[in-house]
C-alpha cells in the first residue's frame, strides 16, 4: 500500500477523549499521520473505493492514544530505590528506557512525558526513536530533575543552590533537550532527603518557573508535604505531583487552603494514586509475610485510605486530576499505565471522566494538546483500538487489541 493512501477505520464504539458522550458505530479517516474526518462510516467514507484501505475493528471500542503524563523511564519497577538505580551507568539505563518504552506504546501509551533521568539517557533514548533504531511513545523530556544538594532525584545529576543556579540548570537542561522542568519541592524515597520537608525556597521556585515559562516551558513539582505544595504554588509551578498533605511530622493533615489555591489557579494535580497500591499488593502476594512485612502492609494500607480520603476531597472541592503511572518506580512497572486510570474511579471520576483524565487534559497539562490528547480533525493519527467497552468496565481499558501511532500501526 502507498503511504499516501487513506485509512478507515471502524470501531462499534468511539470515545474521542473530549466528549463525555461517545459515537455509536463511529470511524476515522486518516490521510499519512494526521486525522481528517472523524463520524459515522456513511458520512466520512471517501466516494472512490480504490483511494482508501478499511480497517474493521466494528466489535471494538477505538480511543485516543493514552498519554502518561507521569513516567520515569529509567525505572526497572522491580522495588529498588532510585538510589540504587542511580548507580547504575548510562548505557545500561539508556537500554532499559527503551525497553520500557517500547512496552509502554504497545500497551497503548502513545505519548509518555518523563519525569526525571539520569544524566542524558532519556535524550538519547529519544534520538534513537527518532533515527528508527528502537520504537516507543512521543517522548516529553525533562532530562534531569531539578533538585537541591542531597534533595529528592539530585542522584540523576542537577543539584542546584540558590537564584543563579537555578536560573542556570533550567538554561542547561533546555539546552540539553528538555521540553518541561521537572523540580522536586519536597523530599522523597531519596536516602539524604526529607520527604516531609520542603526542599526550594519559594524564590528559588519562581526563579525557575520564569526561566522556563520565560521558553515557553511548564513546571511540574514533586510536593510530599504540604509546605512544598504551598510553596510551589507561591513560585508559580503549572503541575502538583503526588500533592500529600503532610505536616513536617509526617502526620497527614488535609489543607482545604492549598485546595482552594490549586483550584483558584487552575492547574493539574497528578496524583499518582496507584503507585502505594502496587507496593502493597505485591507485598500481600507473599506467603507468611515476615513481622516487618506485615507492618509495612499496615503503614501502607493506612497511607492509602487517607490518599483516598484527601483525593476525594479534593475531587468534591472542583481540583481537575490528570492521569500519570510513575511507572516504573517502586514496584510498578510501565506497561499497565491502565491501572492509573481505573485507580482514578476510586476518587470519584467516572469511567468517561478517567479516560479524559489519560487522554485530552493529561495532553493539556503537558502542553501538547494541540496535537495529541483526543480524536479530533487535524491532530496526529495516535489511535487505540481496545475489545470490550471501557465505559461498561474501566477494565477494559487494559484490552489493547491495535495502537495506531502517527497513522502506522506498530504491533
Ligand atoms: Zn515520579
Amino acid at each position: 500500500m502507498p503511504d499516501s493512501k487513506l485509512k478507515l477505520i471502524q470501531g462499534n464504539l468511539l470515545i474521542d477523549g473530549k466528549s463525555t458522550n461517545p459515537i455509536e458505530k463511529g470511524a476515522v479517516l486518516i490521510k499519512n499521520n494526521t486525522i481528517l474526518e472523524i463520524g459515522s462510516p456513511e458520512i466520512i467514507t471517501p466516494s472512490d473505493k480504490n483511494s482508501f484501505e478499511i480497517f474493521d475493528f466494528s466489535d471494538k471500542t477505538i480511543l485516543p492514544g493514552l498519554v502518561d503524563c507521569h513516567v520515569h523511564l529509567n525505572g526497572f519497577g522491580d522495588g529498588r530505590t532510585g538510589d540504587d538505580l542511580a548507580l547504575l551507568p548510562d548505557e545500561i539505563l539508556t537500554l532499559q528506557s527503551a525497553k520500557n518504552a517500547r512496552e509502554s506504546l504497545l500497551s497503548g501509551v502513545t505519548t509518555a512525558r518523563d519525569c526525571g533521568a539520569k544524566n542524558l539517557t532519556t535524550f538519547m533514548l529519544r534520538k534513537a526513536i527518532n533515527q528508527g533504531i528502537t520504537i516507543g511513545p512521543r517522548l516529553i523530556l525533562s532530562g534531569r530533575a531539578i533538585a537541591i544538594i542531597g534533595g529528592h532525584l539530585s542522584y540523576f545529576g542537577e543539584e542546584v543552590t540558590g537564584n543563579d543556579e537555578c536560573r542556570a540548570a533550567v538554561r542547561q537542561l533546555i539546552k540539553e533537550g528538555s521540553d518541561f522542568i521537572k523540580i522536586t519541592a519536597t523530599g522523597g524515597s531519596t536516602a539524604t532527603s526529607y520527604p516531609w520537608r520542603p526542599s526550594f525556597t519559594t524564590e528559588e521556585i519562581r526563579t525557575i518557573c520564569e526561566e522556563a515559562h520565560k521558553f515557553g516551558k511548564l513546571v511540574s513539582a514533586h510536593c510530599v508535604s504540604s509546605e512544598g505544595i504551598s510553596n510551589s504554588l507561591d513560585g508559580g509551578v503549572d503541575q502538583i505531583i503526588h500533592c500529600l498533605f503532610r505536616e513536617p511530622d509526617g502526620s497527614p493533615k488535609y489543607r482545604p487552603d492549598l485546595t482552594q489555591k490549586i483550584i483558584d489557579k487552575n492547574i493539574f494535580v497528578n496524583a499518582t494514586i496507584h503507585q502505594g497500591l502496587e507496593s502493597l499488593n505485591n507485598l500481600i502476594l507473599y506467603q507468611n509475610n515476615t513481622k516487618e512485612e506485615k507492618n509495612a502492609i499496615k503503614k501502607l494500607q493506612e497511607e492509602h485510605s487517607v490518599r483516598l480520603e484527601h483525593c476525594l476531597r479534593m475531587k468534591d472541592a472542583g481540583v481537575k486530576f490528570v492521569c500519570g503511572s510513575d511507572a516504573s518506580w517502586q514496584q510498578y512497572k510501565l506497561g499497565q499505565f491502565y491501572k492509573e486510570i481505573v485507580a482514578h474511579t476510586t476518587i470519584g471520576l467516572s469511567p468517561i471522566e478517567s479516560i479524559i483524565s489519560a487522554t485530552l487534559d493529561s495532553a493539556i497539562a503537558c502542553g501538547v494538546d494541540d496535537q495529541v490528547g483526543s480524536i479530533e480533525k487535524g491532530k496526529k493519527a495516535d489511535l487505540i483500538i481496545v475489545n470490550g467497552n471501557p465505559l461498561n468496565n474501566i477494565e477494559n481499558i487494559k484490552n489493547v487489541d491495535t495502537v495506531f501511532l502517527d497513522g502506522i500501526a506498530v504491533n
